[in-house]
């Protein structure tokens, strides 16, 4: 494969990751859960096929975070890697873990109704669902 190759990590730099490839879709989210366990107004994320990422290095642990998924994070450093839902053969990714800023753009948020008042439009966003996101496809443009 000679799929364009994303690296990231976490904040000690003992768990690497890799993805290969576009993620399918970009976005933020400003649910309470998002907000608490990255204890910022929002998360950013993209949506990858789980069998294009790979991880490396230290120990990974997780808990669950709601009846459908588990958060990851890094065992020694506590910084969040991903989200998974149960069953699910996508994995969610966050833009602050990629070592190279501006790498993709947003382009939807969901849970619109605990936004920040602050927060500006963003020019690349086409969508704000009020809760979860309802779109059922893999792509959000
Ligand atoms: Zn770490
Ligand atoms: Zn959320």
């Amino acid at each position: 494969m000679d799929e364009p190759g994303h690296s990231g990590g976490c904040a000690c730099g003992a768990v690497r990751i890799e993805a290969s490839g576009e993620p399918y879709r970009v976005g933020l989210c400003h649910c309470l859960t998002c907000r608490k366990r990255h204890a910022a107004p929002f998360s950013a994320f993209a949506v990858f096929p789980r069998e294009r990422v790979r991880f490396g290095g230290g120990e990974i642990a997780a808990f669950r975070s709601s009846g459908t998924g588990q958060r990851h994070f890094c065992r020694a450093c506590g910084s969040p890697l991903f989200y998974a839902e149960d069953g699910s053969d996508e994995i969610e990714l966050y833009l602050g873990s990629f070592d190279e800023p501006s790498r993709w753009m947003p382009t939807y948020e969901a849970w619109d109704q605990r936004r920040e008042a602050w927060l500006p439009d963003l020019p690349t966003v086409t969508h704000r669902y009020e809760e979860n996101r309802t779109g059922t496809g893999r792509t959000e443009t």
